[in-house]
């Protein structure tokens, strides 16, 4: 009966007072910081159990278990296997109208193994993957906040759907083209990403303009073997299509914008030097800012592939395994994140997470200014884009509105991709960098929940100004396939030895406890 007053209370307030409405939003958002900070063990918990799984994209099996385990238990409904992949799933919680998704990244870095609290290169495991990128703190902040909402949307019988989407092999650009493709977001309303930064902040439109574009395709090259000593002209060597086609393109570069990047590694290069390799492959990703420049690009990659085969007499062909829009965010939904952003603020830091962050910062030979004290102000996009990294998130945010929160969780001034990224990961820096995304993920999906005209707005802007000109077109054609297999042996290589330092909340306080680590571990005289 108390609920039932609530809810024609809360209808009338809306109808007649829209001042006492905004009440209740504050007053929402109050209890939503409460409730995410009644959480901060579980988010603990999280963040190290994800990153002492350390798996690599398409391969993160432990960590959709566990992830999907706790959502379950929870009372979300999951449905596995979305977009046919494995490891991907959607969890939903609610019903009816606005459908608020949110997605965030699983998946490491290759040979990014590294013990967290630890100040300089020290892996858990050898050679290993690991959360060198932080993505391990991204399932903390949406699943925390998914939880605090279903809380208060029953206590408060709001209106409404949540559903959690985790970006599988994002750090191979392979999956998020693919769900748009399979529809995962054809009745999504917005989309509230969060990523792993040493920041507090969102965007809008291209943002600082260091987004790009890209497509990832692998080229495979297929020649003769012969005896490379003693019948060297009855064989065709794959592996010199391979160098030809580097060497071609590397000459092409002086040809290219400023804006373009790309780089590539060599997957195959044959057996042994005394047969001449039958078979060989490169892998190449191609970016650029939008959608023509990167196609011309990848006709460019593909025609120099085609030249590399015609000189040696191989043949060649290619596997598209990852494509990406450059992002494009929503000005209606950063400005509301925004305001939450500046209401959380950054989290207290103390001695010991400042202490190191300047170890690690001095002993790369990066910036030594600690951790970051004051929110990122949200700034109008740029008009000189120059490009950078791409997020095949870029796909999903050209088919729904959708932002990305950056929520302060890593240390500043580090290489990306690389073990100096996974040292704060399981450290308290991480575990209150993914408590103040979690509040503020609560606090972001509550507005537009609550206030419906927002997301007609944000639709507004998403039709009127994001896609009056430009139309969403997939790079993917119908027989592209997810690369799935990619990262498998890999990961079946590193699987038993990372499983001994899984780490087991059910005996531990901390991931650095069951490690043994001495909080914070820095060179005797850094
Ligand atoms: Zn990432």
């Amino acid at each position: 009966m108390k609920h039932h007053s609530l809810i024609l209370c809360s209808a009338l307030l809306v109808i007649l007072a829209p001042g006492l409405a905004a009440q209740q939003l504050d007053q929402l958002k109050k209890e939503a910081v409460e409730e995410t900070d009644k959480l901060q063990t579980l988010t603990q918990q999280m963040v190290d159990e994800i990153f002492s799984f350390a798996e690599l994209g398409f391969q993160e099996y432990e960590t959709s278990r566990y992830v999907t385990g706790i959502l379950e238990k929870n009372g979300f409904k999951v449905e596995k296997g979305a977009a046919g992949l494995a490891t991907a799933w959607v969890a939903s919680y609610g019903s009816g109208k606005p459908v608020i998704a949110m997605i965030t990244d699983i998946d490491c870095i290759p040979r990014a193994s590294q013990k967290p609290g630890v100040a300089y290169h020290d892996p858990i495991v050898a050679g290993a993957p690991g959360h060198g990128e932080g993505h391990n703190s991204g399932m903390a902040v949406n699943v925390t906040a998914a939880l605090v909402l279903k809380k208060l949307m029953a206590e408060h019988h709001l209106s409404g759907t949540i559903r959690l989407i985790p970006g599988v092999a994002e750090e191979l650009v392979a999956t998020k083209a693919f769900y748009v493709r399979a529809g995962v977001f054809k009745d999504v309303d917005l989309v509230l990403g969060a990523h792993v930064e040493s920041e507090f902040s969102t965007s809008y439109g291209i943002g600082k303009g260091n987004w790009s574009g890209l497509v990832s395709v692998q080229y495979f090259f297929h020649g003769r073997a012969a005896h490379a000593a003693e019948s060297p002209w009855d064989g065709r060597s794959a592996l010199d299509a391979v160098e030809l086609m580097d060497t071609g393109w590397n000459f092409h570069r002086e040809h290219l914008r400023l804006a373009q990047r790309s780089h590539r590694v060599i997957i195959n290069g044959g057996d042994q030097p005394n047969v001449v390799p039958s078979e060989a492959a490169v892998w190449y990703y191609f970016r650029e800012l939008d959608y023509p420049r990167i196609r011309s690009l990848y006709d460019e990659g593909n025609a120099m592939a085609e030249s590399a085969a015609k000189m040696t007499g191989t043949t060649v062909d290619h596997k598209l395994v990852g494509s990406a829009w450059a992002p494009f965010f929503n000005k209606v939904i950063a400005e509301v994140q925004q305001k939450n952003i500046e209401a959380v603020g950054m989290p207290k830091w103390n001695e010991a997470d400042q202490t190191l962050a300047k170890a690690l910062q001095k002993e790369i030979g990066a910036k030594v200014d600690g951790l970051k004290d004051s929110v990122t102000p949200l700034t109008e996009p740029t008009k000189a884009p120059t490009g950078g990294g791409s997020d095949d998130v870029g796909d999903i945010s050209w088919n729904v509105p959708m932002v990305y929160l950056m929520y302060p969780a890593n240390i500043p001034n580090l290489p990306g991709h690389a073990w100096p990224d996974a040292v704060a990961m399981a450290t308290p820096i991480a575990h209150k960098g993914s408590t103040a995304g979690a509040k503020v993920q609560a606090m972001t999906a509550l507005d537009f929940l609550l206030r419906p005209e927002l997301v007609t707005q944000a639709w507004d802007y998403f039709r009127d100004v994001q896609t009056k000109d430009v139309h969403y077109e997939s790079f993917l054609t119908p027989s592209d396939q997810p690369a799935a297999e990619l990262n498998r042996e890999k990961m079946e290589r590193f699987a038993p030895q990372l499983k001994k330092f899984y780490y087991d909340p059910t005996r531990y306080k901390t991931y650095l406890d069951q490690l043994g680590i001495t909080y914070p571990t820095v060179r005797a005289n850094p």
